[in-house]
């Protein structure tokens, strides 16, 4: 009652934006405890509920209040093999269900989760866990993203061989090549796969499942298989002018970047850059972002990001109650870098010069409700407007697995919305295959691939058990 709630906040602007550091700051020791001191131990935790992976908020927060660092971390890691990405990048969930958000300002239970398991680090906690009996069963983990992790950590520790294959160069899915470093350093990700081969996990990079081991292969060799290789179909803007120079996928953006940033050398006549580009971001969600706070680092002439549905409220409507998911505008630390936001504007055609993208033709978009509540998108007269482009990001979210190459010579089923169908089991249509994350769930977050992870998991363990 007498503790406001504290965020450590973000690095000051003009020192962040030359860097591709993290651009989250932390308490001290004192500022954190007493923000673990606002949870009220509720007698029902809704954080608890608003967590995919079903953190059990309250005990961690009475551990982190006592300064038991080592305890709160044996909590948290308990429910999530992965507080260190969660406690960076998780739109925190939790703390929209928080019930101090009822009335007041949340827990800081992202940050306080951060704070964690960077102590737990620090303090030598968190070490290798080599399983003491091996079970002799063999599974495959098609791709190394957070679900695929998830899986292959609670495999592992249950005593089966587990060995993930990811087709690109190093580990971590879109923790490592679609989230920027300012967002989560990728030397937090080599940190736990340092454990993780220290406990017995096998990491194959450079091996595309599908194309370099067969489907016959794959089946044959391993007792079980757990695909969780994404959904990296991104949605297209088909409109005239898309196939001109300049106008690009964001994740072709965002992953280049990531990749400089590691010190790879990409070739001169593939680089996108946005360095004295008028950037146009086609979309106004988190991958947008991304490619918001990117451009900034890259200095770029000028930023406009354009959203075709209409701008979000402040406040929660009447219809999205506490404690789901608010609906409301979010800012994110690149919003606040310099960039312009618009919403409700549609991209008729991008207009070219030489082949070389040189404009945009944006109109605005009204939306009106039919009897039956589908929402009906109509131009608004005289709204039409060209402006002067120079590099197009399409960031409008991904609209579901790639089904050539590996899904479909496995000959999976797939569910109306085209991603891998499941069970409850997360078990797909061919016996001893089980799928977990964006393949099945389409393109979603951090944390529900880690829980879907560890479902996929549990009953794969339970296959391969029979109990
Ligand atoms: C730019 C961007 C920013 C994001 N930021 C956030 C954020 O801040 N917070 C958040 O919660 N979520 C964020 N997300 C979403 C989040 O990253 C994803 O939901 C999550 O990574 C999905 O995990 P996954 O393990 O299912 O798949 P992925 O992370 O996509 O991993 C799948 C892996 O499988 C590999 N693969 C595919 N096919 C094969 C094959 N045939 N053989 C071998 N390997 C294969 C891929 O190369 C990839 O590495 C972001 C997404 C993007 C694109
Ligand atoms: S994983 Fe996300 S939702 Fe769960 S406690 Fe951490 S920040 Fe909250």
């Amino acid at each position: 009652m007498l503790i406001g709630r504290k965020e450590a906040g973000y690095r000051p602007l003009n020192d962040r934006i030359y860097d591709y550091g993290e651009v989250e700051q932390t308490l001290d020791d004192k500022d954190r405890i007493d923000q673990a001191a606002r949870c009220m131990d509720c007698g029902v935790p809704f954080c608890h509920w608003g967590c995919p992976v079903g953190s059990k908020i309250p005990e961690w927060q009475d551990m982190v209040y006592k300064g038991d660092w080592k305890g709160a971390y044996e909590i948290l890691n308990s429910t999530n093999s992965f507080p260190e990405f969660t406690g960076r990048v998780c739109p925190a969930p939790c703390e929209k269900s928080c019930v101090l958000a009822i009335h007041n300002e949340a827990v800081t239970i992202r940050e306080n989760e951060a704070s964690t398991v960077e102590h737990a680090y620090n303090l030598g906690f968190v070490q290798p866990r080599v399983p003491e009996v091996r079970t002799g069963k063999k599974v495959a983990v098609v791709g190394s993203g957070p679900a695929g992790l998830s899986a292959a950590d609670i495999l592992n520790q249950a005593g089966h061989e587990v060995t993930v294959f990811e087709k690109n160069n190093a580990i971590g899915g879109l923790l490592r090549f679609g989230i920027p470093d300012f967002k989560l350093s990728k030397t937090v990700i080599d940190r736990r796969l340092e454990i993780f081969v220290d406990e017995g996990i096998i990491f194959k990079p450079n091996v595309n499942v599908g194309v370099d081991i067969t489907r016959e292969q794959l089946l044959e060799e391993f007792d079980a298989v757990v695909l969780a290789n994404g959904a990296e179909q991104p949605r297209d803007l088909p409109v005239e002018g898309r196939e001109l120079e300049g106008v690009h996928f964001a994740m072709d953006f965002l992953s280049q970047s990531n990749k400089r940033i590691a010190g790879e050398i990409i070739p001169d006549e593939l680089s996108i850059l946005a360095k004295d580009k008028r950037v146009l971001v086609i979309g106004g969600g988190d991958t947008g972002s991304d490619c918001v706070g990117t451009s900034v680092r890259q200095k770029a002439k000028s930023i406009l990001q354009i959203e075709i549905l209409p701008k979000p409220s402040t406040e929660r409507a009447p219809g999205n109650p506490w404690p789901y998911w608010p609906n409301t505008l979010r800012t994110s630390s690149s919003h606040l870098e310099g960039c312009e936001r618009r919403w409700s504007l549609s991209t008729q055609r991008l207009i070219g010069e030489n082949g070389k993208v040189k404009q945009a033709v944006l109109v605005g978009v009204d939306w009106t409700q039919d009897e039956a509540g589908r929402w009906i998108m109509t131009e608004k007269v005289g709204s039409l407007e060209i402006i002067d482009v120079d590099l197009v990001l399409l960031s409008m979210g991904f609209t579901q697995p790639v089904h050539n190459g590996l899904l479909d010579t496995l000959g999976i089923d797939y569910d109306a919305r085209g991603n891998v169908k499941v069970n409850a089991k997360k078990q797909t249509s061919i016996d001893k295959v089980f799928a977990c994350g964006d393949v099945e769930s389409g393109a979603s977050l951090v944390v529900r691939a880690i829980e879907a992870g560890k479902i996929a998991a549990r009953n794969v363990d339970d296959f391969l058990s029979g109990e």
